[in-house]
């Protein structure tokens, strides 16, 4: 696999004329943002382009350009020719396989070069083409370093709309540590040559959650647990629940970050149930990485931000995931200690309630 600067990426991406584009199972704004961003480059430059995925889009991105252009898999012969035939198969916001779900058995087949446009750890190395940074705050970000490399001025309002969203969506509107000044610069020149104005995008994005899925919420955040002495928080999402209140495990997008908020929390892990096994979300802060405590469970994801699933009960997988924190996070050892012995203050209902205190005032 060649690792490639922006030119050199584009001058063997845009050697082709037919593209299919991809990214992971249950997209987020950043996979449909940076594949829309691209896509809409690409037609301007007069090429042909299928976005093709294996999950539908989320509801709260359906406003976005382009969006009525993606195609959800059926496994027909057009999907299958689709990829087979393209002369470039590119995937995006993510780097293995596995995880662009209904599609990958197929990809295996595809004749043309195939590139992948990433910033998730620890690629699979099977791609022709690679334009990747780990450090890089989305691949939305990516996308529009590629444009500016070739002509930034192509930057319309359908391409900057997709992009702003990813870099919206992927940094928890502009507050991880993957932000920098030049994550603010791409964002500003983005609002700029898109004429947009970010306050109706936050909005389509953040302000559109239904009363069920607050009601959810609500009920999420009263399974907040305690380990480590404080330093770990998670929070546990049974199927009997969102059965109860009728709502989908997409409505569940950002409720670790309440876990992670709680004062002294390094690492936050939410415990969600399906009828296999159980799906984590880690999420943690600063110098603590929680990409080596997924791997170990098989999954992976970003240094702050990943993701595992394990088959088995809720309260088995709930229990080996916790207990091994110690061995893949730099923990506090005092910290430890003093839970070990008892002697961590506040219940786990005091903390809920001073953070409901600190969230509604
Ligand atoms: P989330 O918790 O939002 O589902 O995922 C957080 C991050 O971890 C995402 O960037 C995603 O790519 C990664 N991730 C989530 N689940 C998995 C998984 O099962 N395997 C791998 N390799 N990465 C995952
Ligand atoms: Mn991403």
């Amino acid at each position: 696999m060649d690792r490639l600067s922006p030119d050199a990426f584009l001058s063997r991406l845009l050697a082709h004329d037919t593209f299919c584009l991809t990214c992971h199972i249950r997209p987020d704004g950043d996979a449909i943002g940076s594949e829309l961003g691209l896509a809409g480059w690409l037609r301007k430059l007069g090429k042909t382009v299928t976005v093709l995925n294996s999950d539908p889009a989320p509801d709260n991105l359906a406003w976005l350009p382009g969006h009525d252009t993606i195609r959800v898999w059926e496994g027909s012969i057009a999907d299958r020719e689709a990829i087979v035939n393209a002369q470039a198969f590119v995937i995006l916001d993510v780097n293995n396989r596995d995880r662009i779900g209904e599609l990958a058995e197929t990809s295996k087949g595809a004749r043309g070069e195939t590139f992948v446009i990433d910033h998730h750890t620890d690629p699979e190395t099977w791609f022709d083409g690679a334009f990747i940074d780990d450090r890089a705050s989305s691949t939305c970000e990516l996308v529009y370093r590629l444009i500016a490399a070739h002509d930034a001025s192509a930057i319309d309002a359908d391409i900057a709309q997709p992009i702003y969203t990813g870099l919206v969506t992927d940094t928890g509107s502009f507050r991880f540590s993957s932000v920098t000044p030049d994550v603010h610069r791409v964002a500003a020149d983005l609002l700029e040559r898109g004429d947009l104005s970010p306050d109706p995008i936050h909005d389509a994005l953040y302000s559109t959650r239904r009363l069920a899925a607050i009601r959810f919420l609500a009920r999420v955040l009263d399974t907040l647990t305690m380990a480590h002495g404080g330093q770990i928080a998670h929070l546990t999402i049974r199927t009997r629940l969102m059965q109860e209140l009728e709502v989908s495990s997409d409505e569940a997008e950002g409720f670790v970050n309440y876990a992670l908020s709680v004062e002294g929390v390094k690492a936050a892990v939410l415990f969600l149930e399906n009828s296999k096994g159980v799906k984590m979300s880690f999420r943690s802060r600063g110098d603590v990485h929680v990409n080596k405590w997924a791997q170990h469970f098989k999954g992976g994801g970003h240094r702050n931000a990943s993701g595992a699933f394990v088959p088995g009960k809720m309260e088995v997988v709930r229990k080996r995931v916790i207990s091994s924190a110690p061995r893949f996070l730099d923990l506090d050892p005092e910290r430890l200690e003093a839970d070990a012995h008892g002697a961590i203050t506040g219940s786990n209902a005091d903390l809920l309630h001073a953070m409901k205190a600190r969230m509604s005032g």
